[in-house]
């Protein structure tokens, strides 16, 4: 899955994400990444992309539960964290990844395992920056 965030000089955030689905998914699987709440979200707290085991990452809500987190005022990197937190409590065994942007556009990412990057682009910069996630 390939999620994206993209906040504008006013503030408006959106987000949106792309994926081929699970290896040698069953035929009519939808999986999280289309479904606004699991996969994506955004609203005026900030906007939060998901990926991994999309079957079982569809009940906790992924994007949606990031989101609300840092709408207590919590930072994007804290949000993702409490995320993936809340997953490995449940499930140990179950791969997921997020990724988000706080309103005022700070981003954190969290993940349950090694191997998930966060790419951040502002404007002004040359290049973008690579920032590979560590497995908590
Ligand atoms: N979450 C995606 C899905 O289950 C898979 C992925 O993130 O690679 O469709």
């Amino acid at each position: 899955t390939v999620g994206m965030i993209a906040r504008d000089s006013s503030g408006a955030i959106t987000a949106g994400c792309a994926t081929s689905g699970m290896q040698f998914k069953s035929v009519g699987r939808v999986g999280d990444s289309p479904i606004v709440g699991a996969g994506l979200f955004a609203s005026g707290s900030g906007a939060a992309v998901a990926s991994g085991d999309g079957d079982k990452l569809i009940r906790f809500c992924l994007a949606f539960l990031t989101v609300e987190r840092m709408k207590t005022g919590h930072s994007a990197i804290e949000a993702c964290r409490h995320t993936i937190s809340r997953v490995k409590a449940v499930d140990p065994t179950c791969q997921a990844a997020i990724a988000a942007m706080s309103a005022d556009g700070e981003v954190g990412a969290a993940s349950t395992h090694d191997g998930f990057n966060v790419v951040v682009w502002r404007d002004g910069m040359k290049h973008s920056e690579i920032r590979p996630v560590k497995g908590e």
